[in-house]
């Protein structure tokens, strides 16, 4: 079977990831949730969580075996090495379940959601297009506020460390602009849609 044409989707924290990755699947297309895989290849009695708790000690896991994500980000937060540490050990199987979920589509294309595609750095080898969703600043904080419940202050602090709105329409090889209703959104996924399915079947 052919493989899926993969776009990675990425965006600033409350550009409208989630929103412009339901549009798709209204469409029937998959999404990959790479936050979700991050979850999930720690769950207890997992290799992963196994491996980080024998990095980092059981002072990373709760009563109830789970992982305690605000202990590992205390430690990783301003250690560098103890962070590279952590990705090199969650990284790998990631991509793994990533490249498992991917065998088992059979849509011409989807889409896999990488919220941080930018700050990673070097390309991403399992996307072949990189789909930016975009929106003004303002927006973006408001949006997370209501949703979130944090204040202007907060949302700014967690902007800070994002890639800026520039460095990510810069690796962009497609734009969703979600700066004003959801209808406009749509529309801009439809397009896309077609242009993807017109790619899949080329290439
Ligand atoms: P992300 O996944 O990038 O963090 P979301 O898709 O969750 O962003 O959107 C952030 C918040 O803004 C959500 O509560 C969502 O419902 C809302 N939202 C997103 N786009 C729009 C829009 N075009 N109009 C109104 N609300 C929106």
């Amino acid at each position: 079977m052919k493989k899926p044409l993969v776009i990675g989707v990425t965006g600033g924290i409350g550009s409208g990831k989630s929103t412009v990755c339901n549009a798709f699947v209204s469409l029937g297309i998959p999404v990959i949730d790479t936050d979700q895989v991050a979850r999930d290849v720690v769950v207890p009695g997992s290799a992963g969580l196994a491996a980080v708790a024998t990095a980092f000690g059981a002072d990373v896991l709760s009563a109830e075996g789970t992982l305690d994500r605000v202990a590992l980000r205390r430690i990783v937060f301003s250690d560098p090495q103890r962070r590279r540490e952590l990705e090199s050990i969650l990284h790998p199987r990631i991509r793994a379940r990533v490249a498992e979920l991917l065998q088992e589509i059979t849509a011409p294309y989807c889409l896999l959601g990488i919220p941080l595609l930018v700050e990673g750095g070097k390309k991403n080898q399992q996307v072949e297009r990189v789909l930016v969703v975009d929106c003004p600043e303002e927006i973006q904080i408001a949006r997370v506020m209501a949703r979130d419940k944090l204040t202007e202050q907060e949302v700014a602090a967690i902007m800070q460390t994002q890639a800026t709105r520039e460095e990510r329409l810069s690796v962009a090889d497609d734009v969703v602009t979600n700066s004003s209703d959801l209808a406009i959104v749509q529309h801009q996924v439809n397009a896309l849609h077609a242009r993807y399915l017109a790619l899949a079947e080329h290439r």
